[in-house]
């Protein structure tokens, strides 16, 4: 089996806006769908490009140096072909690399007729899934959302907060008492406190029993990392966009700067490194806890891999009133028990919308 063709169709894709603090998205963007194609007529299928940023400003490099690395070669050699996708980071970008990974594992699936997570060799069939929360303009604002999600049947929530550290912990006191003691409550500061002040939010967080802490200090920190996490009981999970992916996370499991991993397919660059990244993880005992993945695709692709390893315990719902999910006929969706479940048919096993993507459609990019 040969690879014959790798192609970009561009798509319209109209964005719910989104804010907090420096990171804002929304409006009319374009999705990627990358198909590759091999002689045999197998074909596996990504997205390519996210909610902050479309998928235009990663083709041309995608289809300038990636296009030629997969032309001829087995779509089943996906191992060495990321490797050799990895040595094109500086101008192509992960979430391109990613893209083609993805698409490489939905192929394979296809061959063999089975899901992703069974040929990684599936560890679990359900996890609970998180609300990740919307940016709100006051405490009370978060509580409802919680209690919102609580009352469906959703067992854990992520606050992003307003990066301003008392604001930050009347948030998290607001949800705390608004939810109760059953619900598991995580802090996603979102990079934003220096080290002083990641300690007070964090001692703060501990005694209102939250979960995790995401995120409170830049993510090249890793000097304060190691102080702050000498300081708290409270795990801290970041690594979300540590530099150099999977090869940055050494590092980060050597200098004990972080309790959990983290990582998704778009950031990391695929399936591929995400599930090496977990498995590093676990051989330190600890948990890889994986991000959402911006589009719809990633998102399932993410699902696999949750699926596939010992050390992911929550899938990520990101923004969580199911905003911005699109182009699948069905996507995932958080049952009264508050889980997700492993997908069961072949490859990546959510159908595309192929109508829509049609109706759409800007350009064929080849
Ligand atoms: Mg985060």
């Amino acid at each position: 089996m040969k690879i014959t063709a790798l192609e970009v169709t561009l798509f319209k894709w109209p964005v719910e806006p989104w804010s907090a603090g420096a990171m804002t998205f929304g409006g009319d963007i374009q999705l990627g769908l990358v198909t590759v194609r091999a002689d045999s007529g197998a074909e596996g299928h990504a997205f390519l490009g996210g909610p902050s940023q479309g998928a235009g400003p990663h083709v041309g490099p995608l289809l300038d140096r990636i296009k030629p690395l997969l032309v001829g070669r087995n779509p089943l050699d996906r191992g060495a072909i990321w490797k050799a996708m990895w040595f094109q980071k500086r101008t192509v970008s992960l979430r391109a690399i990613g893209a083609v990974d993805v698409a490489l594992w939905d192929l394979a699936g296809q061959v063999a007729g089975l899901p992703i997570h069974r040929l990684l060799g599936t560890c679990q069939t359900e996890v609970p899934a998180y609300a990740s929360s919307a940016w709100l303009r006051d405490p009370a604002a978060y509580a409802e959302e919680a209690k919102h999600f609580h009352s469906l049947g959703w067992r854990s929530y992520k606050i992003h907060p307003h990066g301003d550290p008392q604001a930050d912990i009347a948030i998290c006191r607001a949800v705390r008492e608004a939810v109760g003691e059953e619900m598991v409550l995580m802090l996603d500061s979102m990079w934003s406190y220096c080290y002083e002040e990641s300690v007070r939010v964090g001692r703060a967080i501990e005694d209102l029993d939250f979960f995790w802490y995401e995120d409170p200090l830049p993510e090249e920190a890793i000097y304060n990392y190691v102080k702050l996490r000498q300081k708290l009981d409270i795990p801290i999970i970041c690594t979300e966009f540590a530099p150099g992916g999977l090869y940055g996370m050494a590092q980060w499991v050597e200098q004990r700067a972080t309790d959990m991993l983290r990582g998704d397919v778009a950031v990391c660059g695929g399936i591929t490194p995400l599930v090496r990244i977990a498995h590093l993880a676990d051989a330190f005992g600890m948990k890889c806890e994986i991000h959402h993945g911006g589009n719809s695709l990633n998102n399932v692709a993410n699902l696999h891999v949750t699926m596939a390893i010992p050390n992911c315990d929550y899938y990520e719902v990101f923004p969580a009133n199911g905003a911005n999910k699109y182009g699948l006929v069905e996507d995932i969706e958080v049952d009264e028990h508050g889980l997700v479940y492993a997908p069961e048919g072949p490859g990546l096993g959510y159908q595309i919308d192929w109508p829509l993507v049609k109706e759409n459609t800007i350009e064929v990019m080849r």
